[in-house]
């Protein structure tokens, strides 16, 4: 057991979520935070060019490679489940497009009871996560850590296919995280100047230098510390051994 140190927060994986998370919490100075990510630094190439997806999908490197349990419904097969271990997580290996999902769900969120979730209430949340390189309006922000770019390349054929579902009375859609979704159109993407614009990108590149904030790297969360019913730290397993933290205010999983 290595020695034990304290934070405010103890955020545990660094993906899309908590690197957002652990960035906005060390933002203002206030707080200490531990980051924990059970993968590497996002320092393999691929990671970081647009068309490396390929090179990460299946990549036991900066991919925990799950299987499904064999799905009933498909005859038993078992499929298939990338899930990014490295910093930035899944936001690290995905196909980078920009898509907030549809304003219908999260609207019924809200009717079942989930208070605070419907469109109206998490779209400030968007427009001040995103610098859309549109510009703002009444649905997108900008100056926020997140870069939304138009697709760069649009194919010949792609291009095609789209002006014939117009052809064919589907209306054209320039903005699927707009007014409304239906349509087709050229989807966004967190991409810019050509590279990968991750949530580590977004969100830990601000914070490089911020004392407050430590980022740890192949730390495994094996447990989160319990006293009276309260989480008080996490256990985590290095290369140097096992290593406990606290936490003063907050455990976030
Ligand atoms: C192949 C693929 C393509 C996708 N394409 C898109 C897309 O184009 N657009 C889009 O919007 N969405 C896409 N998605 C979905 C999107 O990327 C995910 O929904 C999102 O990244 C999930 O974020 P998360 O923070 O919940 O988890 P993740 O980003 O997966 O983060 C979890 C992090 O926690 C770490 N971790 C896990 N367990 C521990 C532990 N015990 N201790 C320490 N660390 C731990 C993991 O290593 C990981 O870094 C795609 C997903 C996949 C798999």
């Amino acid at each position: 057991m290595q020695g034990e140190a304290s934070y405010d927060f103890i955020v545990t994986g660094a993906g899309s979520a908590g690197c957002a998370v652990a960035g906005r919490l060390s933002e203002d100075g206030r707080f200490s935070v531990l980051l924990l990510e059970a993968g590497p630094r996002d320092t393999y190439p691929w990671i970081h060019v647009p068309l490396g997806y390929h090179k990460t999908f299946n990549n036991p490197k900066v991919n925990w490679m799950f299987d499904s349990e064999p799905e009933a419904e498909l005859n038993n097969r078992i499929m298939y489940q990338p899930r990014g271990k490295v910093l930035g997580g899944t936001s690290s290996i995905n196909g980078m497009v920009y898509m907030r999902g549809n304003a219908a769900d999260y609207d019924e969120w809200r009717q079942r009871g989930c208070e605070g979730w419907d469109y109206q209430s998490v779209l400030p949340y968007f427009k001040r996560a995103e610098d859309q390189e549109r510009g703002a309006d009444e649905f997108h922000g900008t100056g926020g850590p997140l870069k939304v770019q138009d697709h760069r390349w649009q194919p010949t054929l792609a291009r095609a296919m789209h002006d014939a579902a117009v052809q064919a009375g589907i209306p054209a859609n320039p903005d699927f995280n707009g007014a409304t979704q239906d349509g087709v159109g050229f989807y966004q993407t967190t991409i810019n100047r050509a590279r990968r614009w991750s949530s580590a990108r977004a969100y830990l590149g601000p914070a490089k230098g911020r004392r407050n904030l430590t980022v740890a790297t192949s730390a495994h969360a094996t447990k989160v510390l319990i006293e009276n019913g309260r989480a008080t730290g996490v256990e985590y397993r290095t290369p140097r051994g096992i290593v406990r933290a606290h936490a003063r205010r907050e455990v976030i999983v």
